[in-house]
């Protein structure tokens, strides 16, 4: 990460955005010469000591699952390389006259984090070490001219080039099977550009990554709205190029509802869309790159919507329900109510909130006794939890009305403390899976969107499928809501194989594809915001439909005429 520095930006009254140009960082620790596997795998700062709550959930796992120890190796080793760099002495000197020397690597480390994201069969190869598909070289281009130059040279030799923003990505979408170039973003696309209050609006470059964009808009009184769970370690272009949603997209929207305007580079040339509040001039051809996954373009610039901050006006909600159903049903009435609506907002399916009681020892003693005896029974009962933000008279409306309509449906308010601690806690849980994998537990994560009038048989459905599976965890939520519907992000986890990786890696991938399988058969999307990568990409063909395929294949064609661009991703 690179160091946390003040940006030189004063507040200002000015009519017109404002020129922020930040100095350039130090060059980040994703980006090292050297390192260990773990060093590439493992999520945020190496060797991070765990706090207390995600201390409770690896013991509390491994000890339910029986996990054994050290199952995997825990990838201490540095990162040595048997597969050489295939591009040619030739191609990487004229890489090398375009972005300078110092501005390619072909070290080994370099090479292996940026061939990877965060999907787990992705952090078993590396710490097995059994690497299958690598990029070439990593490329670090100053400007957009150099990516330009970049994606012209590599279009000409047929050198396969995949953006790079944090490498948060779990899709695969980074796994690129023909090699090439890595073009990370990260190191010369940092600077926030322009603030407007005004337009209620920032234009930032697309390597920035969350905490120095939201530091940034909290000084001006603004916040970006936008936090995916990988907030700290994954980058504005990737946002967008992913199609992401943040954990408050709720009350904020997603991200393709924030870009305003956008800069992409692509082998035929630059495209500019300016920042413009609506538009009825022709298609929307900047969404075109929202969700592209890097198949398209280069995202390298962004306008933002952005929106007030006002953390004191911020109402905390929670309730316990009996059930799932009556959660839900409390859930939908509230967002089609007109009420306003609330921010975060989410609900712990039976079997999640059950977990979260135990590993807080809340069923023990008075608590337990009192909650039972009023029929929120271990296994059934829900939390839902919800923060409301903006304006003081708007949130305590919006609450107040929320608590009206959950009670009705047998919603028991349960305080601000449950949705607190959430918050607190809401980035440093992503560090509890290396340390769950290093203790021989097997977790992941694979996430939908549904009707209303389907969720409950899509949620049923699959719960039955990842049950089906002996001693394994199950753990559900919802976590972003729309009037007609919301999403479903399923948790499971369950004891790994004794044996070799190859044995658990064929294992996970049944599992893995039955459960997208039979979201797919019950009526679910294929990603609500993680998106396709190369993942779910085999389905999508059957999901978009094939004359809408068609036609995005041909779009690819025309703008990416040597196929250089992610090849593979989204199956293009
Ligand atoms: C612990 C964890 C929690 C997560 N939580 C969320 C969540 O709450 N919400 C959510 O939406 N996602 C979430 N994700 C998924 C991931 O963080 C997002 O997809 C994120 O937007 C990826 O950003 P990145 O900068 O890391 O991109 P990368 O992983 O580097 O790249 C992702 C894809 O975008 C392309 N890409 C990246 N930058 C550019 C660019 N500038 N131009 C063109 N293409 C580009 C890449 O080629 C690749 O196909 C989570 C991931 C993890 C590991």
């Amino acid at each position: 990460m690179p160091a946390k520095k003040k940006l030189p930006v004063k507040k200002t009254k000015a009519s017109a955005p404002k020129k922020t140009a930040s100095k350039p960082k130090g060059k980040s620790e994703i980006n090292n010469k050297t390192g260990s596997w773990r060093e590439s795998f493992h999520w945020g700062v190496a060797n991070k000591p765990l706090d207390h709550s995600n201390e409770t959930h690896v013991d509390f796992f491994s000890k339910a699952l029986n996990a054994g120890h050290g199952e995997l190796d825990s990838g201490d080793s540095a990162v040595q390389l048997k597969v050489k760099s295939k591009l040619s002495a030739r191609h990487l000197g004229d890489l090398r006259k375009i972005c300078g020397d110092e501005n390619i690597s072909v070290g080994d480390f370099e090479r292996v984090k940026h061939s990877y994201g965060k999907y787990y069969e992705e952090l078993v190869e590396q710490r097995t070490g059994k690497i299958e598909h690598i990029v070439d070289a990593v490329a670090y281009p100053a400007d957009e001219d150099q990516i330009l130059k970049i994606l012209q040279y590599c279009q000409k030799n047929r050198i396969a080039v995949t953006p790079y923003g944090a490498g948060s990505s779990v899709t695969k979408a980074l796994r690129t099977p023909r090699g090439g170039l890595s073009l990370d973003l990260s190191r010369h696309f940092h600077r926030i550009l322009s603030f407007s209050k005004q337009n209620s609006s920032v234009t930032c470059e697309a390597g920035v990554l969350g905490p120095a964009l939201e530091e940034f808009l909290n000084r001006q009184g603004f916040t970006c709205g936008h936090f995916p769970q990988s907030f700290e370690f994954s980058t504005v272009g990737g946002w967008a190029a992913a199609r992401g949603a943040g954990q408050a997209s709720t009350g904020y929207g997603r991200m393709e509802e924030m870009v305003l305007g956008m800069t992409v580079i692509t082998p035929k040339g630059k495209l500019e869309f300016v920042e413009i509040p609506a538009s009825a001039v022709g298609p929307d051809l900047k969404r075109l790159f929202i969700g592209s996954e890097g198949t398209l373009g280069v995202i390298t610039r962004i306008t933002m919507r952005v929106s007030r901050y006002n953390p004191k006006n911020t109402r905390y909600l929670s309730f316990l329900f009996k059930d799932f159903e009556s959660s839900v049903a409390a859930m939908r009435n509230i967002m089609q109510a007109q009420i306003g609506k609330p921010h975060v907002f989410r609900i712990s399916d039976g079997e999640e909130t059950d977990v979260a009681f135990k590993m807080k020892n809340k069923d023990k003693g008075l608590t337990g006794k009192i909650l039972k005896a009023l029929g929120y029974a271990a296994g059934e009962r829900c939390l839902m939890y919800a923060t409301v933000e903006g304006n003081r008279d708007y949130t305590a409306f919006v609450a107040s009305q929320m608590k009206k309509i959950a009670r009705k449906s047998g919603g028991l308010p349960t305080g601000s403390y449950p949705v607190k601690k959430w918050l607190e806690q809401r980035y440093s849980s992503a560090y509890v899976r290396d340390p769950l994998m290093d203790a021989g537990v097997r977790i992941d994560t694979l996430e939908t969107a549904v009707r209303w009038d389907n969720l409950m048989r899509v949620w049923e459905n699959t719960r039955a499928y990842i049950k089906s599976f002996e001693n394994t965890f199950c753990l559900v939520h919802i976590s972003h809501v729309y009037e007609t519907g919301a999403n479903l992000y399923f948790v499971f986890a369950s004891r790994m194989t004794d044996s070799a990786a190859k044995k658990e890696l064929s294992e996970f991938a049944k599992l893995h594809r039955g459960i997208v399988e039979t979201i797919i058969e019950s009526g679910g999307t294929l990603s609500h915001h993680h998106g396709i990568g190369r993942l779910t990409s085999p389905y999508l063909e059957k999901a978009m439909g094939k004359e809408a395929f068609t036609l995005l294949k041909d779009i690819k064609k025309s703008i990416d005429v040597a196929g250089i661009l992610n090849p593979g991703a989204l199956n293009l």
